[in-house]
């Protein structure tokens, strides 16, 4: 899901909420273009579109919402340099705030801030970790409409979706809250009888934790919480393209009583902040969700220190509807896992392949469904597909769906821009598709759904797995020994049964294959934050005597050295 993000830092600081500036760069202008659309009624729209969003950017500022610097030691910072980013409402391409636009003198302070707090938040209890998190998440649930609101703003999301994904977000809060207090040891049986074997978790330490704009709140709870409750210090760069909602998290995780340094927010530069996350020292482990192409890199950066890698990277992901499914289920889940945030998920359905018996009756089903979507602002009423992040998605998008076009397949509903401008793509349904044209190798992030025909359970399953992604896949059937036999044979982290839907805190989110390593949420989630220490004992004085007879080496000292030993070799 990489996107051409040509974004340059500035000098000149502006104030917060004037959406009356335009975005500039080489990303924004076609759809300044695009918004002067010489449709009169188009015009009409826009400008409701526009003060929709100026009076909820406007009271989101006057109630301190909107924080625009980043935080380092507890401390609201400025990029040392002054220089700022643009923060832009892609459903309108007005500048809603400037950022800080920093780089590796910051990203070494909040380090060095994380590594300090790390002493004395590792050593606190779990019940006294477990309830700073549950007051955050108490708080960001207080504050669900305004967290929404500024979502909806930066990325675009319908407002209810946001307010969807800010209860998503904190359940990881919640979730972990509860899990800090059951990170148990292991007691080993032991393979001498004077010894005693047992295995400590502990945290890993300082965690740098770089993540998307598609979810701006969800993918930063779903690392952090984790972390936190393990005891472990955070050093978050959020996207550029959406740092409004974590940092509005991050204020609330100070009034929530998390302490200075344990939560630290940098943004700007993403390589210098990267590299310097990369060549610390002090950083135990690194947890990235985002393109594949990025993930890579910081994998083998994370290799000169030998880090801890988590990786939630891009997907491919199959829906396949069998000729045996029930057809409004299979529609149900198709349209909430492809059209979800305007299609730009990992998870999305990126290819769907229904079988021949059902194909017609299928593809005519998903396209009346997907023709009446409303598109729009999403502060509109009714609005269930937002803008795309920007125009660098939107060309990804029509340069996909135009090869499908050149190699054969059929648009049934939408296939171009939306008629309002800036990035609104048409909700749009593909016939046709073929496994060589790029819509079904690459990862769309968009809202277009391209149906594939094929015959046999076989068939499907190889086409399914003909990707290097594997992260979810999307099955539709009511014959329960073939979703068993499919959901077996497929190469994925994820698999939803006749269902769209596949995340949840309770469970492990991850990828297999080029896409990803490791597990978000659930409790697999807190061992990818934790280290498993094996202690050796010799539990007393007269166990260490006793040993001499029956241990080839003599004496106390000579003991302890044999322990030592064991431990070295095991
Ligand atoms: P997306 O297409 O979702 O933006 P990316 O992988 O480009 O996917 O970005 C995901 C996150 O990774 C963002 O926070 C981005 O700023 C960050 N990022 C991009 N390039 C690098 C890099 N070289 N080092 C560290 N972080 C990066």
């Amino acid at each position: 899901m990489t996107l051409a993000v040509h974004m340059r830092c500035q000098r000149v600081r502006v104030g917060v909420g004037m959406a009356l500036r335009h975005c500039t760069g080489n990303f924004l202008s076609p759809r300044r273009s695009a918004y002067m659309t010489p449709h009169s009624s188009m015009s009409i729209f826009s400008r409701q579109m526009n003060m929709e969003a100026q009076s909820v950017a406007a009271h989101l500022n006057s109630s301190g919402f909107i924080r625009s610097q980043g935080l380092i030691g507890g401390k609201w910072t400025d990029a040392y340099d002054g220089k700022t980013i643009k923060v832009c409402n892609p459903a309108t391409g007005e500048v809603i705030t400037n950022v800080p636009c920093m780089g590796g003198k910051e990203t070494n302070d909040a380090i060095a801030s994380a590594y300090d707090a790390f002493v004395s938040w590792s050593k606190l209890t779990a019940a006294d970790r477990s309830k700073c998190l549950r007051k955050w998440y108490d708080l960001i649930l207080a504050h669900k409409e305004e967290l929404g609101q500024l979502m909806t703003l930066e990325q675009g999301k319908p407002l209810k979706e946001a307010i969807g994904e800010v209860s998503y977000g904190a359940s990881f809060i919640e979730f972990y809250a509860e899990e800090a207090k059951r990170v148990y040891g292991d007691i080993i049986p032991a393979t001498l009888p004077d010894r005693r074997l047992f295995v400590l978790k502990q945290p890993v330490g300082v965690v740098g934790a770089i993540t998307p704009w598609n979810f701006p709140l969800a993918m930063i709870t779903r690392k952090v919480a984790p972390a936190l409750a393990c005891g472990c210090t955070v050093v978050i760069k959020p996207s550029e393209l959406t740092p409004l909602t974590a940092l509005a998290a991050a204020d609330l995780s100070i009034q929530a009583g998390i302490p200075p340094g344990v939560l630290n927010v940098v943004m700007g530069n993403a390589v210098d902040i990267g590299d310097a996350l990369l060549a610390s020292q002090q950083v135990r482990k690194i947890t990235f969700t985002g393109s594949t192409a990025v993930g890579k890199k910081l994998m083998a950066g994370a290799a000169a220190t030998v880090k801890k890698v988590s990786l939630e990277l891009g997907g491919n992901a199959p829906c396949i509807i069998f000729d045996d499914a029930d057809l409004e289920v299979a529609l149900k889940g198709t349209l909430a896992t492809k059209f979800r945030n305007s299609g730009q998920t990992c998870v999305c359905a990126n290819r769907v392949l229904v079988q021949e018996g059902i194909y017609e009756k299928f593809a005519n089903a998903l396209s009346s469904a997907v023709q009446s979507m409303k598109v729009g602002d999403g502060f509109g009423e009714g609005v269930v597909q937002g803008p795309l992040i920007n125009d660098a998605a939107v060309q990804k998008v029509e340069s996909l769906v135009q090869d499908a076009i050149s190699k054969g397949a059929k648009v049934l509903v939408g296939g171009k821009r939306h008629g309002l401008g800036l990035t609104f793509y048409e909700p749009t349904v593909m016939a046709d598709v073929k496994g060589e044209m790029l819509i079904s190798r690459e990862e769309v992030f968009g809202p277009v759904a391209p149906i594939q025909k094929f015959k046999t359970e076989e068939e499907a399953i190889r086409l399914a797995n003909d990707t290097n992604a594997g992260l979810a896949a999307y099955i539709f059937t009511t014959n329960v020994q073939r979703s068993w036999r499919v959901t077996e044979a497929l190469e994925y982290g994820m698999v939803g049964v006749n269902e769209g839907l596949v995340s949840t805190e309770v469970a492990p989110f991850g990828g297999v294959k080029q896409s990803g390593l490791g597990r978000e949420g659930s409790k697999y989630g807190m061992d990818e934050f934790l280290e498993a220490k094996g202690l050796v004992q010799l539990p007393s004085p007269f166990a260490m005597t006793s040993s001499k007879s029956s241990f080839p080496c003599g004496g106390r000292g000579a003991s302890i050295f044999c322990v030592s030993l064991l431990l070295l070799l095991s």
